[in-house]
Parts: C-alpha cells; structure tokens; sequence
C-alpha cells in the first residue's frame, strides 16, 4: 500500500555560492562576532536540497566533498529546516538530499546555501506563508551569510554580515575559482589571526567603500578588479602560504585581479570575459599551478525551488 508521505512529491532548490567583493572587518564584538561591512556577489556553483517527506528528520550529502559534511544534527541544512518547523508549526519531519558543488569549509558559504535551500524547499512544501523579513531574521539565526543567499544578487552585508541591503548592479563578471587542496580554513581561525594581528591596536568601524560601489555599477570587470579587497587575506594567507601562490599565479595567468574568497582559502580570480576566464581556468591547471578550478558568473538568484519534473 502506498503510505501517505510517499504521495507528497519532494521539492528540491538550488542556491548559490557567494564572493566577498570587499570585506571590511571591525573590532571584535562583545558576543565574539566582528562587525563587517561586505559587498557580497552571487555565483553560479549551486548546491542542491530535495526536501522529502520522513518519517524522522535525516540528511544524506552528495557531490563535492560529500565527505566532509556532518550529517547529524550540525548539518546547516537540517538546522534551518528543523527551525522553519519549529516556528511555523509544521511538524512533519523531513529528509534532506544535499547534492554540492560549492566547495566545503572553502570561504563560498556552501552551509549557508545548503540553509537557504532547505529554507525556501521546506516552505514549499510546507506550504508555509511567511513575510520576506521574517524569513530572513530566521535565517540570520542559522548563519551570517543565510540572508544574502535568500536574495542572492549583489548586496552590501552589514552587521555580522546578516543585514542585506541589495544594490545596483550591471553586467555580467566571469570568475575562476581555484580550491586550495587540504582542509579548508575554519572560519573561526582565521578571525582569531584577524584578532592577534590587531592585539592591542585599533580596529576602526568598517564602511562599505564607494569604489566598489560603483564600479558595480559600470559593469566594468577592470574597475571592479581594482576595487576588490579583503581584510582577511593576510591572515588566511599566513594560516595557508599555499593561497599567496595561487594568487601570483592568477595573476601572472591574466587575471585582473585574484582575492581570497570570504575567509578562504578558495582564491577567487577575475577575469575580463568569458574567453579570458577560460585561458585562465586551462593556464592555471596546465601549468600545475591548480589541481582544480571551478568557473562561474555572477550575479545569479538566490535560492529558489526548481521545477519539479513532470512525470509523463
Ligand atoms: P563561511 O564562508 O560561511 O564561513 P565556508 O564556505 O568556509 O563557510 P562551509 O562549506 O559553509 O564553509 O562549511 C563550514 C563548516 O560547516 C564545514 O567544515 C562543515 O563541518 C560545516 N557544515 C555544516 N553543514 C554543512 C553543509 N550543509 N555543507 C557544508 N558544510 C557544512
């Protein structure tokens, strides 16, 4: 007999990964987190969250790095889900299928897309009404980064990060996206370098810079390359030498610019167009430089469910 969970059809979203076009990073916070002023751009490496109906709640993870991925209770997935639940009321439990292409614990935000996704697929199929700002504040518990890859887009991040205001964009920017082999940098570490560097100076208040505001705005990948900037790097750089490499080598390959993506250590470089960013994709692999690349555009959406599949 077929059960009535297995006639509710699973729904499945795709969200982005992100880059930091600038991440300014302030002083440390009584409640441990930094206050940021960031440009955030979304990027077309998506991760994948099919939402089914359970008997108990659960994940699986596919895909890149797959292995790396808890799926107990710490999946940031199964804890948007579990949340969105708790506060609309919806009491079914689900089973998440996590299908990654974002590299794991690479400075892209791939927990935070998986949360995204498992937000947006779980209101759908919980037919759950709920405001965009509420959303979003339910989404800021999960994760500093879970807001901006609702909307996806570019926007400026302030607070930790979760306060998203969307900004004027134009164009269309090619980028190569090179994973540093190894383990990843946990993002806690590299602010705790942030802070020894900073011991006993200064750390002024971060404001969005106006350069790459508008250099977003020209659509200008030359403008924005040189506008680009990150107060992590040299921390990232120093936990990981291996990142200030790959930059050189970027650089020396024809990237306009090359910036450590978020904390890193995935190195984020910009190329000029499409036919560039191939070049240097194949330069970068074929001289040794990068075991592996990843090449994307951005802006793209944020998390939305994908058509489902209609059976014939
Ligand atoms: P961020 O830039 O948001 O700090 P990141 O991109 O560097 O994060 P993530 O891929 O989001 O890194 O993963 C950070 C850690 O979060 C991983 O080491 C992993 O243990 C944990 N994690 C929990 N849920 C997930 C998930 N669904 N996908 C990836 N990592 C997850």
């Amino acid at each position: 007999m077929t059960s009535a969970l297995e006639l509710q059809p699973a729904v499945t979203a795709r969200a982005p990964a992100k880059v930091n076009l600038e991440l300014g990073v302030g002083p440390r916070r009584d409640d441990g987190y930094h206050d940021l002023a960031t440009v955030y751009q979304a990027v077309g490496l998506h991760d994948d969250v099919t939402a089914a109906p359970a008997d108990e709640w659960g994940c699986t993870v596919t895909g890149r790095d797959a292995g790396s991925v808890p799926t107990d209770e710490g999946n940031l997935a199964l804890v948007a889900a579990r949340l969105l639940a708790e506060r609309s009321g919806a009491r079914q439990p689900v089973h998440l299928s996590i299908h990654k292409q974002i590299p794991v614990a690479g400075g892209m935000a791939g927990g935070s897309a998986d949360a995204a996704a498992a937000l947006v697929a779980c209101q759908e199929l919980w037919s759950v009404a709920m405001e965009r700002d509420e959303l979003d504040r339910l989404a800021a518990e999960v994760g500093s980064d879970v807001p901006f890859l609702l909307h996806g887009g570019t926007a400026v991040g302030s607070g930790r990060g979760e306060l998203v205001t969307p900004v004027l964009a134009q164009g269309t920017y090619h980028w190569v996206f090179v994973p540093v082999p190894g383990e990843g940098l946990s993002t806690p570490e590299v602010y705790a370098a942030f802070d020894a560097r900073h011991e006993g100076r200064r750390v002024s208040e971060p404001t969005p810079g106006a350069e790459v505001m508008s250099a977003v705005r020209s659509g200008d990948p030359s403008a924005l390359a040189a506008a680009l900037s990150n107060d992590l790097q040299p921390d990232a750089v120093a936990l990981q030498p291996r990142i200030g490499e790959i930059i050189g080598a970027a650089l020396e390959f024809g990237a306009l610019a090359a910036i450590v993506s978020g904390s890193g250590p995935t190195v984020a470089a910009l190329a000029s167009g499409q036919e560039a960013a191939i070049d240097l994709a194949v330069s970068l692999t074929a001289s040794g430089a990068a075991e592996d690349v990843l090449r994307a555009t951005g802006p793209v959406h944020g998390a939305q469910v994908l058509p489902t599949p209609r059976l014939t």
